[in-house]
């Protein structure tokens, strides 16, 4: 529940921009929990995300937008050091085994060194780096499940 009040905080600062693509993240107006959308060839029924243009197991270019999990397990990670402009290092990206059987890159929201491979990691939203002018993009991260 945490991280909600910290979307509405960041929400009320005129600088902020919320960069989330509507494709890949949808952020419920009625204040429910964030979600990432998933979409499933409606030829093969191959799960991607993010969403592809063609769908690379059978080139069908029609999808369904699914609702994926906000919990997944952590399969790997890295902190990095040496990081593109406007990304205050180090930060920690990493992949996410969803329960739908698929396997998405991401940064993780928290401190270097406390992550662990395998571990339970949610879905939230928060800050991944600046813009010139210097204020927050915010989009999805994962972190850990919170006890
Ligand atoms: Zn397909």
């Amino acid at each position: 529940m945490g991280d909600l009040k910290e979307r509405k905080d960041h929400r009320e600062k005129e600088t902020d921009i919320n960069f989330y693509h509507p494709d890949l993240l949808e952020v419920p107006e009625d204040g429910s929990l964030p979600y990432l959308k998933g979409y499933r060839c409606k030829k093969c029924g191959q799960l991607d995300f993010p969403k592809m243009s063609l769908c690379p197991s059978c080139w069908g270019e029609e999808f369904e937008s699914i609702v994926l999990s906000r919990k997944g397990k952590l399969y790997s990670y890295a902190d990095i050091y040496v990081g593109q402009p406007g990304m205050k290092t180090p930060y920690i990206i990493g992949y996410i085994d969803l329960p739908e059987n698929l396997r998405i890159f991401a940064m993780l929201e928290g401190t270097v060194g406390s992550f662990t491979c395998d571990e339970d990691v949610e879905l939230t939203v928060a800050p991944i780096r600046t813009n010139k002018d210097g204020s927050s993009i915010i989009s999805y991260k994962f972190k850990k499940v919170s006890v």
